[in-house]
């Protein structure tokens, strides 16, 4: 899941055809990816062959250092798993990730009580509408729904 390999340099071909792919927007705006997503909600491009997070590919263009995500995460301050604002990444441990995660109540099912999993359950609405209302991602909100987080719980 977490993603930390280097980012190799773009071409100029390469750069602009990653940048159609991003709304760009003012400074204090998210910029949304707008090619393909993984099915944890995060821009995914083929640079070369292989797939990479796009967002980590928006740091490392912004920055030129693209070689120095060996063994980092790139983490959004906005929570926006699609956004490719340069203004919104920073460069992490994967240590920052994982307290980012809990800080954010994203590590999994401990916080959740057994009742408020029944209550996302049976609730109508969107996983964006649910992750709103419960304080869980929607990635997170749709695995609940789907069993495949809690499985146990009837
Ligand atoms: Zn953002």
């Amino acid at each position: 899941m977490i993603e930390t390999i280097a980012v190799p340099e773009l071409t100029a071909k390469e750069q602009m055809g990653f940048w159609r792919r991003v709304a760009i927007r003012g400074s204090d705006e998210c910029w949304p990816w707008l090619g393909a997503k993984t099915s944890t909600g995060y821009g995914s491009v083929r640079v070369r062959g292989r797939l990479y997070r796009a967002h980590r590919i928006a740091w490392a263009l912004c920055t030129g250092r693209g070689a120095e995500l060996d063994g980092f995460v790139v983490l959004h301050t906005c929570d926006r798993p699609r956004c490719m604002s340069p203004w919104h990444l920073r460069r992490g441990t994967v240590a920052d990730n994982s307290a980012d995660m809990a800080r954010k109540g994203r590590s999994g099912s401990a916080k959740l009580t057994a009742d408020q999993v029944r209550a996302i359950r049976s609730a109508g609405g969107s996983r964006r509408e649910i992750s709103a209302r419960y304080g869980v991602h929607p990635t997170t909100a749709s695995k609940i729904r789907r069993r495949e987080r809690w499985a146990w719980l009837d």
